[in-house]
């Protein structure tokens, strides 16, 4: 099997990530590549807000240890998302969940993403990290005249069975409110959640880390990963680290080759972002969105946007088959289509930047906590596009699991991750779903 379902350059380490975020982050974390033998409690493959939450987790219980990303630390989806700092890292829908779970399992997981969301409040607070963190809550805009009805029955259920009171926006209410689209046909304000800046965040987090003392090596992809003994080997290119133990935190990034533990067992996909120039105080009231709340709409290739503090618009998309370089200008002609047709006014904004990344799906569509070999390796992974809140939280639980602490986890995120049946072919199931989502999207079902 390939080392990636995607084109090469996708894993380009040397390759900078072109992002607002890159281009205002101010100065990057210092992470020397890893350079002879190193010794220690635990190593943690991959430096994004799962790695380094683990990292900080580990050294509260008293071990050492030794975060190891392939490129700068949070080159990963962390320092290049969408900041949306929110529910979420399952694909499945909540009556799903409850179906297949039962309703306290569902509660519990529910429970479980608002303190994913309180725990990246807290690390800002903590740590000092200005992440220019936007206003609480999440505007989920209706697409469509049917997703209306859709709205009202989450909120119905939010209310009943997660005990949070959600607003619905008629669409009269839309302009109002500065969240007006083109196309929006209400909204629900759901009122968990906020936005960041994520490489801020994801930098803050690093600086924390090594002030802590977990040694942080950028530039140190792992080639090898043996047994000697007990202990695991990972070796990189300049060096090599001999560890009790591992944590494995690498999301839509993990390599194929990286354990056969995990080979088969993730489907990587695509998620693509634009920011345009500032848009002017004019623009934004003709447009009649003029809003830091953080805004995704109804359909299954969801939309993703939010304006920045400096009156920018952020616009991402999930879909786009291949990573080639040669079908990013295809994807950025797509994305500026769309936010034209959304948002007319904004229409002859110019794009600024282009950038896109891998998130992680897997075959059950939920996050999983999983253990390798001997129990001695552990993971999270499988966001779902999700992953700064979970990943976040999920980190500190998957420290906590790798140093032999205590921790409560939901069943939905604890099963056996399951292999792919034929995953040789997982490029044509994605290509086969986002066939079946543009249909489903296009009548609002
Ligand atoms: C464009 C985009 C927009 C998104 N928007 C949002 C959003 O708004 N809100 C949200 O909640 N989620 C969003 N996500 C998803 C979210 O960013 C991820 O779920 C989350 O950042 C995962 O964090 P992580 O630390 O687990 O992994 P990552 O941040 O992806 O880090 C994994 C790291 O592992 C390293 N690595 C891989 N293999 C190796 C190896 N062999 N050796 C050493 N290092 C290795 C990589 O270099 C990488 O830096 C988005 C994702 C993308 C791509």
């Amino acid at each position: 099997m390939a080392a990636s379902l995607h084109h090469p350059s996708i894993h380009d380490y040397r390759q900078s990530v072109p992002s607002w975020w890159a281009a205002s982050a101010g100065s990057p974390v210092s992470a020397p590549r890893l350079e002879g033998e190193a010794r220690v409690d635990v190593a943690i493959i991959g430096g994004g807000v799962t790695g380094l939450n683990a990292g900080l987790a580990i050294r509260d219980a008293g071990l050492s240890a030794l975060v190891l990303d392939a490129a700068p630390i949070g080159w990963g989806a962390s320092g290049r998302n969408g900041g949306f700092c929110c529910l979420g890292s399952s694909k499945l829908s909540w009556p799903a969940i409850i179906a297949r779970f039962g309703l306290a399992e569902a509660q519990g997981f529910f429970r479980l993403q608002v303190a994913a969301i309180a725990h990246v409040r807290q690390r800002l607070t903590d740590f000092a990290i200005d992440a220019d963190a936007g206003p609480d809550g999440e505007a989920i805009i209706a697409h469509h005249p049917r997703a209306v009805a859709d709205l009202a029955a989450e909120a119905e259920l939010y209310a009943r069975a997660f005990d949070t009171k959600c607003q619905l926006l008629p669409q009269s209410e839309m302009k109002p409110r500065g969240l007006f689209t083109a196309e929006a046909r209400g909204a629900l304000l759901v009122p968990h959640g906020f936005p960041l800046h994520p490489l801020k965040y994801v930098q803050g987090l690093a600086r924390a880390a090594a002030a802590a003392g977990v040694a942080l090596h950028g530039e140190s992809p792992v080639v090898s990963w043996t047994r000697e003994g007990r202990r695991h080997r990972l070796t990189t290119p300049t060096g090599s680290v001999l560890a009790d133990r591992v944590a494995v935190a690498t999301a839509g990034f993990t390599r194929e080759d990286l354990h056969p533990g995990l080979a088969g067992r993730l489907l990587p996909v695509l998620s693509n972002i634009i920011v345009t120039r500032p848009l002017s105080a004019g623009e934004r009231a003709e447009q009649h969105f003029d809003t830091l709340t953080m805004c995704a709409d109804t359909r299954h290739l969801l939309h993703y946007f939010r304006l920045l503090p400096d009156g920018r618009m952020m616009f991402g998309a999930r879909g786009g088959i291949s990573a080639a370089p040669a079908a990013e200008d295809a994807m950025k002609a797509r994305l500026e289509r769309d936010l034209g047709r959304m948002f007319p006014a904004f229409a002859g904004a110019k794009t600024q930047y282009f950038w896109r990344g891998l998130t992680d799906l897997t075959f059950d569509l939920l996050p999983h906590f999983g253990t390798l070999d001997d129990d001695s390796a552990h993971f999270l992974l499988g966001f779902h596009g999700n992953g700064v809140a979970m990943g976040s939280l999920g980190g500190t639980l998957l420290g906590r699991r790798v140093a032999g602490l205590a921790v409560d986890l939901p069943v939905a995120m604890s099963r056996p991750l399951r292999r792919f049946p034929l995953p040789f072919l997982r490029q044509t199931y994605i290509r086969a779903a986002y066939a079946g989502f543009n249909l489903r999207d296009a009548v609002g079902r």
